[in-house]
């Protein structure tokens, strides 16, 4: 999507991508729960997938 590919360019952070549909995940986003506060991870938009804050793929 072009608008997360601008935000690439603004912002010199490492973007990590969804482990099963390589979506870029934002690095400002509202945690999902307490675990995402705690790992500092990552719930996919577009499929939902939940991930650490390396992009790895977590099961709960
Ligand atoms: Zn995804």
């Amino acid at each position: 999507m072009s608008i997360f590919k601008h935000n690439k360019l603004k912002i010199n952070l490492k973007i990590i991508h969804c482990p099963k549909c390589n979506e870029e995940q934002p690095k400002i986003r509202k945690p999902k729960g307490w675990t995402e506060i705690l790992w500092g991870g990552n719930t996919c938009k577009n499929c939902g997938c939940k991930m650490d804050r390396l992009g790895n793929e977590r099961e709960k």
